[in-house]
C-alpha cells in the first residue's frame, strides 16, 4: 500500500427530498483512501452506504462537499469527463450482480470495455479485451463458464462475472456494495478471496457491507452511522 490517497471525500452531504419529508442521509462524510487499500465500511441497513459508494463512483450528485480522484475534484468535471470517470477509473460490484440476461458471461464482461471504447474503436480492441476478459474469468474459476448465461450459474459465480466486469477497464478503484450480501456464507467466502486475491496484487477496493466477519477482510474498518464514518 503507498501512502498517495487516490480517492478522498470531504465533508460530504447527501439528502432525499420525498414530497414534503427530507431525508439527511449523509451528515458530513470523510475518507481517505490510498492506493492499493482496502477499505470496508459497516453499517446497518439504511444507513447510506450504497448511497456513498455511488457518490464516491460519480453515479450521483452530493448536495455539499466533495469526492476528489487523484487529487481531481470529480464533481468539478464536466458530464463527458465524469462519464470517463465512471467508466475508467472507478468498477462497480452490486449486490445483486445486474448481469445482462441475454449474454454469456464472457460477453457481460466485455460489453464494459465495448461500451467505454465505443463500436468502432473496439473493432480494433476487441480481441484483446476478449482475451483479458477470459483471463480474468479464468483467475476467478471460472474458464469452464465462459459461454454460460447468468440463469445458468450460480450466486456466486454470477457475482465472479460481475467482478470481472469491473475490472475489464483496470479500474484505479473497485467499488463494492454488499458483495456477497446475497450470497451464503461458504460462497461470499469465495468472493472474499477473489477481493484478497485482487488486493495483493495492489488494487484499491472500497466495499461496503453490513456483515462484520466479512469486513474483517479489509485493512480498515470503519463504521457509517448517523451520516458520518466512525472509526
Ligand atoms: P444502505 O445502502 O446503507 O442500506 P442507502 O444508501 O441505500 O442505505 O439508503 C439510505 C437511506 O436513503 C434509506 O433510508 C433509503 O431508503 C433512502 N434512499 C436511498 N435512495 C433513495 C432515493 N433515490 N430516494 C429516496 N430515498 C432514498
Ligand atoms: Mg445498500
Amino acid at each position: 500500500m503507498s501512502e498517495r490517497v487516490l480517492i478522498q471525500t470531504q465533508g460530504l452531504h447527501k439528502h432525499y427530498f420525498m414530497g414534503s419529508e427530507d431525508l439527511h442521509v449523509l451528515r458530513g462524510v470523510d475518507l481517505a483512501v490510498r492506493s492499493g487499500e482496502w477499505v470496508a465500511i459497516l453499517g446497518a441497513s439504511g444507513s447510506g452506504k450504497s448511497t456513498l459508494l455511488h457518490l464516491m463512483g460519480g453515479l450521483d450528485r452530493p448536495d455539499r462537499g466533495s469526492v476528489q480522484f487523484q487529487e481531481r475534484d470529480v464533481f468539478s468535471l464536466s458530464g463527458y469527463q465524469i462519464d470517463r470517470y465512471r467508466n475508467r477509473d472507478v468498477g462497480f460490484v452490486f449486490q445483486f450482480y445486474h448481469l445482462l440476461p441475454e449474454l454469456t458471461a464472457l460477453g457481460n464482461v466485455t460489453i464494459a470495455s465495448m461500451i467505454r471504447h465505443g463500436v468502432l474503436a473496439w473493432l480494433g480492441v476487441g480481441g484483446a479485451v476478449r482475451k483479458r476478459a477470459a483471463s480474468l474469468l479464468d483467475q476467478f474459476g471460472m474458464s469452464e463458464r465462459l459461454k454460460h448465461r447468468p440463469s445458468r450459474l450460480s450466486g456466486g459465480e454470477r457475482q465472479r462475472v460481475a467482478i470481472a466486469r469491473a475490472l475489464v477497464n483496470e479500474p484505479a478503484v473497485l467499488l463494492a456494495d454488499e458483495p456477497t450480501g446475497n450470497l451464503d456464507a461458504s460462497t461470499g467466502q469465495q468472493i472474499i478471496d477473489v477481493l484478497h486475491t485482487l488486493h495483493g496484487e495492489g488494487q484499491t477496493i472500497v466495499m461496503v457491507t453490513h456483515d462484520e466477519q466479512i469486513a474483517a477482510a479489509a485493512d480498515r474498518r470503519l463504521v457509517l452511522e448517523a451520516g458520518q464514518l466512525k472509526k
